[in-house]
């Protein structure tokens, strides 16, 4: 049976409940390299130079400070996935119409002020012009949290509600967000009005400005203007829902890699924390086969959280399967030349790669891979004075594994 929550936005949000728009003709300490990520719209701009996750890498410190210990980089699950006490895959018994996958995420949220774990939730609607534009919110009430489910796959400025924290009478927090997000809001944590806070993180990867976003759905979708819903799945397809309950899919191949070698954030070109370092719980999808979520533990909080909804849930242990190795390298050379693919080409590379290519965990670490190698080499090229100090140990490591092109 599947739970029907209102079509967002039918939850009104009172004035105060509603982030400050982004002012982006700020210069930013980032500079070209800002995420957006709010903090700078908020007084804990104070705090930026150590918070930013885009002027100082600081993996161990958070890991420590959050978890306990920062990560064993001899071991290999911890190298590439963080720290952790628990992993596996699974989905809700009753999925959540019209979240990103089955609504785990949401349900968190909605069970934590039903039970009275928190008194708001940070997370992010969508402004009532434009379902593709974030709107961060202080939700009080489930219907808020349901309100906000659905990836915005944009740059959103959560930090900003951190604004309204004084005053608001919230001092139990729950927060939703990507991991340069997260890096900022722990490294102010402790600076916070609040007794408690619990922070639930999403793996993120490839972000786009909204402008980004219209360049992408242009080059990829037959219907860019109707697309309500996409993901880049396991199975090496982009899907996209479209807003008449059609689905259409795109092998990643076949992308027009010259057009959108440009369209990512320069933030996430430059970003190392795809499987979010400091959350206290992660609920992706890539580390689990397809059409389940993959849940990561990192520490006692994080089962905390996930004790509001497990008795909800159909798990399963993960799995690997396949090689990525020699995918990746091809990967990182045709990237680097910017080929795009025929069609008929492309849907029969993804045919191949579905059948025999990387599964489970190491369909994980294939994404980690070829997204840490070309970042390390943008970062080389575009930003050579930090790109040794802004590359964390973990992804070094990773990283030296492949031959680069180079710089
Ligand atoms: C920009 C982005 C990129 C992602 N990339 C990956 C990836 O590469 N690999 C992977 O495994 N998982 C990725 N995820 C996570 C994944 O797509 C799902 O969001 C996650 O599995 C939760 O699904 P759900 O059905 O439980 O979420 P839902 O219940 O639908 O809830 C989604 C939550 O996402 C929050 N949210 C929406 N937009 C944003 C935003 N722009 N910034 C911060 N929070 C937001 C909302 O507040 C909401 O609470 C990404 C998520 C986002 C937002």
């Amino acid at each position: 049976m599947t739970a029907t929550p209102p079509t967002p936005p039918a939850v009104a949000l009172a004035p105060h409940e509603r982030a400050r728009p982004m002012a982006r003709d700020t210069v930013r300490p980032a500079r070209d390299l800002c995420s957006d990520c709010g903090l700078c719209d908020s007084r804990w701009v104070a705090y930026v130079r150590r918070a930013c996750a885009f002027l100082e890498q600081r993996f161990e410190a958070m890991e420590a400070a959050a978890h306990g210990r920062s990560r064993n980089l001899d071991d290999e699950n911890e190298l590439y996935f963080g720290v952790h006490q628990r992993m596996f895959t699974a989905r809700l018994n009753r999925p959540i119409a019209g979240a990103q996958w089955t609504g785990i995420v949401s349900r968190i949220g909605v069970r934590a002020l039903e039970t009275g774990l928190v008194d708001a939730v940070l997370c992010v609607g969508q402004s009532p012009g434009d379902r593709f534009t974030p709107v961060p919110v202080l939700a009080r009430t489930p219907e808020q949290v349901l309100a906000a489910r659905v990836n915005k796959p944009t740059l959103s400025p959560n930090l900003a509600v951190l604004e309204q924290l004084p005053g608001s009478g919230i001092r139990r927090l729950l927060a939703i967000g990507v991991g340069c997000q997260i890096q900022a809001l722990r490294a102010v944590q402790d600076t916070l009005p609040l007794d408690e806070l619990y922070v639930l993180g999403l793996p993120c990867v490839d972000n786009v400005s909204r402008q980004g976003l219209q360049t992408f759905l242009e080059s990829a979708s037959r219907s860019p203007a109707t697309v309500v819903h996409y993901e880049f799945m396991q199975d090496f397809r982009i899907h996209f829902r479209h807003e008449d309950g059609s689905e259409e899919t795109v092998p990643f191949f076949g992308l027009d890699t010259p057009k959108l070698k440009d369209v990512f954030a320069p933030s996430c070109l430059s970003c190392f924390d795809y499987t979010n370092a400091g959350a206290d719980l992660v609920v992706g999808y890539m580390g689990a086969t397809f059409g389940r979520q993959w849940i990561t533990v990192r520490n006692p909080r994080g089962q905390r959280l996930l004790d509001l909804v497990e008795e909800e849930l159909d798990q399963a242990p993960v799995t690997s399967r396949g090689d990525r190795r020699q995918a990746v390298q091809q990967g990182i050379d045709a990237y680097d030349k910017a080929l795009k693919l025929p069609r008929w080409l492309a849907e029969a590379v993804g045919w191949v790669v579905q059948r025999f290519g990387p599964a489970g965990l190491e369909y994980g670490r294939f994404s980690i891979d070829s997204h840490f190698t070309r970042n390390a080499l943008w970062l080389r090229r575009h930003h050579p004075g930090i790109a040794e100090r802004h590359i964390p140990s973990f992804a070094r490591r990773i990283v030296s594994r492949y031959r680069l092109p180079s710089t």
